[in-house]
């Protein structure tokens, strides 16, 4: 069995590298490797070399390697999330660091076992073609420090289970997370197939310029997702682009607010906020408004937050000081328009950690930045709407459209308002769930591409008719 010990010595280094701290103490963890652009040519290169011969395994044994990636996550499970609570600091409980752990297993399995996705498309007696994904070759996978692991084996899974091998770049804030995946799918997975490249950003600049790169999987912010866009096109590599999101809910009038407050507050608070796919704006119906404010009061001051390693904690600090500076500033803005903060808004700022209390921001201006800039973090601005067609209006006023939610003690009304939201998800009566089989992804300014499923697949390779 890994111990978080040994899994750390692993992936750290006695050398030069980034001092990781642990954002919950300010205490040191160990330092982190980190390579030079010239590393990632060399990366693509071995994977480009190693890539044929993983591609003749074909399916099944792919598969069967996944799987068996799979028993190593669950075998060294602890220890993985161990190194996720202290470097990324999200808690060892609640929808935090072991959920994580458990979804990378639980994606492995289902893209392993997901059918092929070739296709017949005529066959009439006259003409015959099939549809078949090909693998692409190398592909460059690149992610953001607040899910780490689960987002990284969102873009490897089905990237190596389609023939490719993969470059994944993990975000400077959470090397080590990244690193300590790769090092146990790596017990598994043959030389050279999975490379990780641990550094900054130009990492992953050059991985998107690298002509032998078929294939780029980005989660993060719009902004460097348009740097990517740009940077991609002279050697027209495929994208896949997972970006920011400001998921708005809409809360119907027929609603039991006491019945759907922790619902929302995970919606809006699973990993204190830092999530691409929360709820970041909760436009409520006036009937139910002040019933609605009061049940989250309740649920989220009842929710401890603290250190990671404390197994009662559920909410932990802000990844970075960047990011608590960010929910600051908003916080700090909708104050001073006179909004109503009915809970938090008022952090310790003296203290090594970067935490953010749980925060509910009430009667604020539909057009305050706490709404229409994303936040990513634990502060949910709750804006109080009479019409309809107004809030669903103010819903589909911004350039993103990642997820959103419709909450309804009738489906069939939820279900005609979600067809009216601009988003890649509508979920009724929760938010943000995410299911293998279940095809995710943006629209707008949120990205484009999906992940998941059969869906999945075939964005990590290319198709090929093969007619006669
Ligand atoms: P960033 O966009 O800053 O970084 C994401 C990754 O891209 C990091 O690994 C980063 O490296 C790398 N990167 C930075 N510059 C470049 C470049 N020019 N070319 C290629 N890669 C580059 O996002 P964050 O890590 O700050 O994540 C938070 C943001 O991501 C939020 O806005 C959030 O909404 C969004 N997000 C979206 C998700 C989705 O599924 N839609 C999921 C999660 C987050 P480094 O950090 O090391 O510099």
């Amino acid at each position: 069995m890994t111990t978080y010990e040994s899994l750390l010595a692993a992936v750290t280094t006695d050398g030069d590298g980034r001092e990781v701290l642990d954002p919950a103490t300010g205490e040191r963890i160990g330092t982190a490797p980190v390579v030079d652009t010239a590393a990632v040519g060399d990366a693509v290169a071995r994977a480009a070399a190693a890539q044929p011969a993983w591609a003749a395994l074909g399916h099944a044994e792919r598969s069967a390697l996944l799987h068996r990636a799979a028993d190593a996550v669950e075998a060294s499970s602890e220890a993985l999330a161990e190194i996720l609570s202290r470097e990324q600091g999200k808690p060892l409980n609640g929808p935090n660091a072991r959920f994580e752990v458990g979804a990378c297993a639980a994606w492995l399995r289902v893209t392993a076992d997901t059918p092929t996705p070739t296709q017949v498309v005529v066959d009439d007696g006259t003409d015959f073609a099939e549809l078949h994904y090909r693998p692409i070759g190398v592909v460059g996978a690149i992610t953001p420090w607040n899910w780490p692991m689960m987002i990284a084996i969102w873009q490897l899974a089905p990237a190596l289970r389609m023939g490719n091998t993969v470059v994944a770049k993990p975000s400077q804030y959470t090397l080590l997370s990244g690193l300590a995946l790769v090092e146990v799918l790596n017990t598994v997975l043959p030389a050279d197939v999975l490379i990780a490249v641990p550094g900054s950003g130009e990492l992953g600049a050059a991985l998107v310029t690298d002509p032998a790169v078929g294939k780029i999987m980005f989660t993060g912010s719009t902004a460097t997702g348009k740097k990517i866009i740009e940077a991609s096109a002279g050697n027209v590599t495929r994208l896949t682009l997972e970006l920011g999101g400001n998921d708005a809910g809409i809360v119907l009038p027929d609603v039991d607010p006491k019945a759907i407050a922790e619902q929302l507050f995970w919606g809006a608070f699973i990993n204190t906020g830092q999530t691409c796919a929360a709820l970041k704006r909760l436009y409520v119906h006036d009937d139910v408004y002040d019933a609605v404010c009061e049940a989250l009061v309740d649920v989220a001051g009842a929710m401890p937050m603290g250190v990671g390693l404390d197994e009662a904690n559920v909410l932990g600090p802000l990844q970075n000081a960047m990011q608590f500076d960010v929910v600051d500033r908003l916080v700090e803005a909708a104050k001073a328009s006179g909004a109503r903060v009915l809970l938090g808004g008022d952090p310790e700022r003296t203290q090594p950690g970067h935490f953010y209390p749980a925060t509910l921001v009430a009667d604020i201006d539909p057009a305050n930045a706490l709404v229409v800039e994303e936040q990513f973090g634990p502060a949910l601005p709750i804006i109080r709407y009479s019409d309809l067609d107004d809030a669903i209006a103010l819903a589909n006023g911004l350039d993103v459209g990642l997820g959103a939610s419709v909450w309804s003690a009738d489906r069939d009304r939820a279900r005609e308002v979600a067809a009216r939201i601009q988003a890649g998800t509508v979920w009724i009566n929760s938010h943000g769930g995410v299911h293998p089989m279940i095809p995710f992804g943006g629209v707008k300014q949120s990205g484009y591409g999906l992940e998941f499923g059969a869906e999945g697949l075939k964005a990590v390779a290319v198709p090929q008719v093969v007619n006669g």
